[in-house]
């Protein structure tokens, strides 16, 4: 079933719309996933029952472990039906596989299209992807195929040296750039370095991923305003999870990426998995909707969100999601306060000397957290202590802050041939679990 613009419908018009692609989707998993037969047998329910979105409370949700656990079982389709393997970032773990047949390649273009669409960007443009295509990334062939649909004219730059892309920029002239904020921060420093005039250049819009670029209030972060104090440029948050093969991007009102009721349904949880009311910050659980190989429902994913719903300026009615404050398992309680790292982040990325950083999250001798930032500076006077009291100042307390190098630091924990650059490792877990490595993948507040 497929309304045209479901995004411009009313509320209601929404929910109606989405409760009866939620009972064509437990009709689909009870009849093709293994796993979810067992899980509604187990949970005695009967998915007659469960009417729309208001009932889904009645259903357990589906946690990242149960992914890695049961894969197999959740798999609906045969093997040969499968014609794309992509995986997670590993942001928390070992990365995810997500199998994809040829129908959920469609979705996924289509999504993109909507995605890209809703910032803005027309067949009139011409894009410059500056992130991999390759790796089993799956947003990389999403924009590909987005681009595509849209009919836009697209240069696949990837992550080549920052000279070629400033070569890319002036001779294909590109509007917009879908690139890593904190890359476009390297982007600059380059421009200004090699005497390269960047405010003369094509780009009028960047679609930022990988990194947050707004405070919960919408307002710009410091990454954000670093960009745009130097490079006259419109930036455009964007939220995207391999699992939901979806992504969440802002319109030109910039409050909140717009969530697409033909791909997913969204629900904000708080610990008890119960249902949060608009504006309170809790996890962002996905039902995706249409997926043939690899359908999820209530999937927990574990970035902390809060939803809102009124209508927006640009004419859609659909729930938007906030920026992410950080990831759940990240929380960190330091001397009696909990911070996120993206916080940490937001404060460094505000300083000018700051090259590169690695926020360490470890437990101390008695099992209690412990925060060492190592930082990478331009200019290394005064920097460590301008940090300390800026963190001080912003976060209430003050965790270690040393200058190295991080390249060599990554290679020392094993993180140097991550997809993309590790800035947050937290430890904890291998204490623990006896396996380490968690990425920042999104957010800084
Ligand atoms: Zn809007």
């Amino acid at each position: 079933m497929f309304i045209p613009d479901i995004e411009r419908q009313t509320a209601a018009a929404i929910e109606v719309y989405q409760d009866i692609r939620l009972q064509d989707t437990l009709a689909y998993v009870s009849q093709y996933s293994s796993y979810y037969q067992r899980i509604f047998k187990d949970h005695a329910i009967d998915i007659s029952q469960i009417k729309g979105t208001r009932d889904l409370f009645r259903l357990p949700t589906t946690s990242k472990e149960d992914i890695q656990r049961f894969h197999q079982e959740l798999i609906c389709v045969p093997e040969h039906q499968i014609i794309d393997y992509s995986t997670t970032s590993g942001t928390t773990g070992s990365p995810l596989v997500i199998p994809m047949t040829d129908r959920d390649i469609d979705r996924l273009a289509y999504n993109e299209y909507i995605s890209l669409s809703c910032a803005g960007v027309t067949s009139a443009d011409k894009v410059m992807l500056c992130t991999t295509m390759d790796k089993q990334f799956m947003a990389g062939i999403a924009y590909f195929l987005g681009i595509r649909k849209i009919g836009a004219g697209l240069i696949r730059a990837g992550v080549d040296a920052l000279s070629t892309q400033w070569e890319n920029i002036f001779r294909y002239q590109p509007t917009v750039l879908i690139a890593v904020p904190s890359f476009i921060i390297r982007l600059l420093e380059y421009a200004k370095a090699n005497q390269i005039d960047f405010q003369r250049s094509s780009v009028q819009k960047i679609i930022c991923i990988g990194e947050g670029i707004r405070r919960l209030d919408f307002s710009d972060n410091n990454i954000s305003r670093r960009i745009k104090s130097q490079w006259s440029v419109e930036l455009f948050s964007t939220y995207a999870a391999t699992e939901m093969a979806a992504a969440f991007t802002e319109c030109s009102c910039q409050r909140g990426g717009h969530h697409h009721p033909e791909l997913v349904i969204v629900e904000c949880l708080d610990a008890d998995n119960r249902p949060l009311p608009p504006g309170q910050v809790g996890e962002l659980t996905i039902t995706t909707l249409g997926v043939e190989a690899f359908p999820l429902i209530r999937y927990k994913t574990g970035d902390l969100v809060s939803l809102s719903s009124p209508t927006c300026a640009c004419g859609r009615n659909t729930v938007r999601v906030s920026p992410v404050i950080g990831r759940k398992q990240q929380r960190i309680k330091l001397k009696g306060t909990t911070i996120y790292p993206p916080a940490i982040a937001n404060v460094l990325n505000a300083n000018v000397n700051v090259k590169d950083y690695l926020i360490l999250i470890e437990n101390d001798e008695l099992g209690s957290d412990a925060v060492s930032v190592f930082v990478e500076a331009v200019n290394e006077s005064n920097t460590q202590h301008e940090l300390q009291r800026a963190i001080k100042g912003h976060l209430r307390v003050s965790p270690k802050l040393e200058l190295a190098n991080i390249a060599q630091l990554r290679k020392r924990y094993q993180v140097h041939k991550k997809r993309k650059p590790v800035k947050i490792l937290d430890r904890r877990s291998a204490l623990q679990q006896g396996f380490f490595q968690q990425e920042s993948q999104l957010a800084v507040v």
